[in-house]
């Protein structure tokens, strides 16, 4: 199949060769034939780095450009809108826009994002454009000053709809989507589908065709997905030998708090890595100077937090690592698509510890995707692979005129040519390989997770504390609520809850998450308000039932897991290698063993 094949028009073929696509990729087949077609509503759900902004982007294009021409060429008010979460997205998508417009001289393109001048977008904006994209909050700005007219829309994309809405952009869109007229394609593009996109799709979509290019919630099938299970205070030693593993890394690196982000970048930066920081605590101009970085490979590893690497346009990456595992599973596939972009093989890579296992597995069954345990790399295996590293830039090394080299070679020449070429080899890999393995017989043993998942200093099966059965703390009192982890209650969402429910004073014991339903602590004098407001509430829908876990008496302590049935409570009632310099300069992890000093320092530091 082709572009052509596919309908889309000669300047646009044009342009797409230019930049080197030979042919469709499958949301592209998928998608366009419907948009060069009659107007419909479009969900299309596919993941990121799968070709979707030419598959919304070229049909949109020839949409506005045929509509100029059989409207008598009346120019300059916009005819498509795309909305997307981010800034970053939001350039990239117009630049996209822009490569694939370059022989429709007659369509103009424009990005709106908040975090830059207004005035010089309501200026572009009189000067006429033909298709705004857009991130929510600035378009409405615009709409509200007059500036940005969306009477004559006829094609309205929202991509990475699940992001937007897990940024809190429901309302905005729902403003947007209120004021543009009511024949014309919308179209939905989404890694995941929670339920907010289904009641958007039943409030603005009329019999909207769903398309799914692979399976719902499906990872992409390139990405190889691994964990390790190592202690909590090894987790960074970890992370420096899958580091020192892949010596061609290009990855980001994903923490859960701009504090651990910071942490993590700064040991990595001590310990020799290329490596930096991206979260929400920088600056703009910080962020936008770090992500160049990283988007040119000046950078090998960026330690980022969820938000703050939304929207960042990297493709190629090799690797992503899971600094621990992030809090929903629509998160961890967010994460992992950010490899193995445009049909290449990526991995992911989980840093868990032992407790971790079992959301391990609710990602591997929500998100189909198998996660495969390994076992850390030893030090001798590490030195393979970065030997090998070595000789393949010794093959890639350029050989370019350098006067001082030149003058002093002959005598080196002269001076090993007794040695033979294969003990020369030798010799200079016994440089490194000492370095090496001095370094990893000095370090500290990782405790890894045996078979079982089991870390050594960790309880064996049957003393684990039973969650069920547990006994409140002094002065506290044990609390049972009906939502566990299947249900996606975590720590920080209960505590979040908790303070909803009774603003501010509650002071909060041990939680203990079960998949279906969860206990939690809190002090003796609260815990009667806690029952009776808490049980007003509703999460996703579902009324919250909360009361004493000891009168539940034997079942909530049952073998399998049920919903306790409960009358008073209400239960019943609903049921470096990575030195600076460059991530393609070829610079290896061996400089950093050289500084042994170096490395004990920091190691002391830890
Ligand atoms: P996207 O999902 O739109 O971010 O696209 C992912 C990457 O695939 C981008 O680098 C696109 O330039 C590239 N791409 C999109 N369509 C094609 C195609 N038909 N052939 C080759 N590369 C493509």
């Amino acid at each position: 199949m082709t572009f052509e094949e596919l309908g889309v028009s000669a300047p646009i073929c044009r342009a797409v060769a230019e930049l080197g696509y030979q042919q469709p990729m499958p949301v592209q087949e998928a998608v366009i034939p419907y948009l060069l077609g009659e107007p419909i509503d479009l969900i299309a759900l596919a993941q990121t780095g799968t070709g979707k902004t030419a598959a919304f982007g070229l049909p949109l294009l020839q949409n506005v450009e045929r509509s100029l021409s059989s409207s008598g060429g009346a120019t300059g008010v916009p005819r498509a809108l795309v909305l997307c979460p981010t800034r970053e997205l939001c350039l990239q998508i117009a630049d996209d826009l822009t490569a694939y417009s370059k022989y429709q001289p007659t369509v103009r393109i424009l990005p709106v994002y908040g975090g830059s001048s207004i005035e010089a977008q309501i200026r572009t904006l009189r000067r006429g454009v033909e298709v705004i994209v857009a991130t929510p909050g600035r378009l409405i700005d615009l709409m509200e000053r007059g500036a940005a007219s969306l009477d004559a829309i006829e094609t309205v994309v929202l991509d990475e709809a699940d992001e937007m809405l897990t940024m809190g952009f429901s309302e905005s869109l729902q403003t947007i989507l209120s004021q543009v007229p009511r024949e014309r394609h919308l179209l939905l593009f989404s890694a995941t589908m929670p339920r907010e996109i289904s009641s958007i799709a039943a409030s603005y979509m009329h019999e909207p065709k769903e398309i799914i290019v692979g399976t719902k919630n499906e990872g992409n099938k390139n990405i190889r997905h691994y964990y390790y299970v190592v202690s909590a205070r090894h987790k960074y030693l970890a992370l420096k030998r899958i580091a020192d593993y892949y010596p061609d890394i290009y990855g980001i690196i994903f923490c859960r708090t701009r504090k651990e982000t910071q942490e993590i970048a700064d040991q990595l930066i001590r310990d020799g890595y290329n490596a930096d920081a991206l979260h929400g605590e920088l600056s703009q101009a910080q962020r936008d100077y770090v992500m160049q970085k990283f988007r040119i490979r000046n950078l090998q590893l960026l330690v980022a937090t969820d938000v703050a690497a939304r929207g960042l346009d990297v493709n190629d990456l090799t690797h992503v690592i899971h600094y621990g595992l992030p809090d929903d599973i629509e998160s961890y596939t967010h994460r992992s698509g950010r490899t193995a972009r445009a049909g290449k093989l990526g991995i992911s890579i989980a840093i868990c510890h032992s407790r971790e296992r079992g959301r391990l597995r609710d990602i591997e069954r929500i998100s189909h995707a198998t996660i495969e345990r390994k076992q850390l790399p030893s030090g001798s295996e590490i030195c393979q692979k970065q030997l090998f590293h070595l000789a393949d830039r010794i093959e890639r090394v350029e050989l370019t005129d350098d006067t001082t080299l030149d003058t002093v070679l002959p005598d080196l020449v002269r001076k090993l040519d007794w040695i033979d070429r294969e003990e020369l080899v030798r010799r200079l890999m016994l440089l490194e390989h000492r370095r090496l393995l001095d370094y990893y017989e000095s370090e500290e043993v990782i405790e890894e997770a045996d078979d079982k998942g089991r870390l050594p200093s960790e309880p064996k099966e049957g003393k684990k504390r039973d969650k069920r059965n547990a006994v409140a703390e002094e002065g506290m009192k044990r609390l049972f609520i009906n939502f566990g982890k299947l249900d996606r209650m975590f720590p920080n969402k209960l505590i979040e809850l908790i303070n909803k429910c009774v603003p501010g004073r509650v002071k909060i014991g041990k939680i203990d998450l079960l998949p279906r339903f969860s206990f939690f602590e809190v002090e003796e004098a609260d815990a009667q308000e806690v029952i009776r407001s808490m049980s007003s509430y509703e999460v996703d829908g579902r009324r919250i039932a909360v009361d004493y876990a000891d009168a539940l008496g034997s079942e909530g302590s049952g073998r399998k897991e049920r919903r306790p049935k409960r009358s008073a409570g209400g239960f019943d009632s609903e049921r470096k290698p990575h030195r600076k310099g460059g991530a393609r300069s070829g610079e290896g992890a061996f400089d950093k063993y050289k500084d042994k000093d170096r490395t004990k320092r920091s190691r002391s530091r830890r």
